[in-house]
């Protein structure tokens, strides 16, 4: 059996009691894959190559927790995000947290080497040195919005999560099929009018207005949240 039925298996159990978890997505990206290989300038100079986090990193797992419309709709109204979404934030976030764990001791007890990722955000530069979304992207499982989320085949509102493996299996690639309506050439900027703070525009983003407002979440809601972007917009969750 292929060890992504096993990870899924795992990811599901994981999330089997959360309520506002859909069912998970999970991709293997190849270590050596172009769009890792660019994540230095891609994202950021010092972003953390899988050999860094494994020597023998050969397959790194990759899965998104798409989250259902109800929890979107706790963010919807207003310019300020809701108590309820960074409650979901932190508890999906402690929740992968879990997931890693698990899949890092099934993996070993196959005497499979495994390790977590921790790269970090820096919130001086605004950057992450292992960028959850780009790493997903090279394991084939969406493309980049507008709004700066991959859109999976599941969506885009929910977390993403990642462990770097020496799995000797096949590796996904990359989607070719563009997922954000607006970068395929339509007329959607439907998360650009749904962005408060002027953040988000059709021709770019700036990361220094967007952590002003999430720098004000984490101080009264205890997370560093926004995401009025990421939801009840059009692709947020796809079936
Ligand atoms: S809301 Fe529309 S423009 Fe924005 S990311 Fe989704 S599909 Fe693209
Ligand atoms: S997270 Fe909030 S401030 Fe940042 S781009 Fe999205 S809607 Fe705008």
């Amino acid at each position: 059996m292929s060890f992504r039925d096993t990870a899924y298996a795992v990811i599901r159990e994981k999330t089997a009691h959360a309520d506002w978890i859909r069912e998970p997505v999970i991709g293997f990206a190849d270590a050596a894959s172009p769009v890792i290989r660019r994540l230095k300038t891609s994202v950021a100079e010092d972003h953390l190559m899988p050999e860094d986090v494994l020597p023998e990193a050969t397959i790194i797992i990759s899965y998104f927790l798409p989250f259902t419309k109800a929890a979107g709709m706790s963010n919807h109204d207003g310019d300020f995000p809701s108590q309820q979404w960074a409650d979901f934030y932190n508890t999906t976030n402690a929740l992968i947290a879990e997931i890693n764990e698990a899949l890092v001791d099934t993996l070993q007890a196959e005497g499979i080497p495994a390790a977590i990722p921790a790269g970090g955000f820096d919130t001086d530069r605004l950057l992450s040195r292992w960028s959850q979304r780009h790493i997903a992207e090279a394991a084939g499982l969406g493309t980049f919005g507008l709004n700066n989320m991959l859109i999976t085949k599941a969506g885009s509102m929910g977390r993403f999560g990642s462990v770097v493996t020496a799995l000797d299996e096949p590796a996904d690639s990359p989607l070719t099929e563009e997922l954000c309506t607006a970068k395929a050439g339509g007329k959607c900027t439907v998360c650009v009018k749904r962005c408060p703070t002027g953040a988000l525009r059709t021709d770019g983003f700036d990361r220094n207005i967007c952590y002003t407002i999430c720098r004000k979440a984490e101080e009264e809601l205890g997370a560093d949240v926004c995401g009025k972007c990421a939801v009840s917009i059009p692709c947020a969750v796809k079936e």
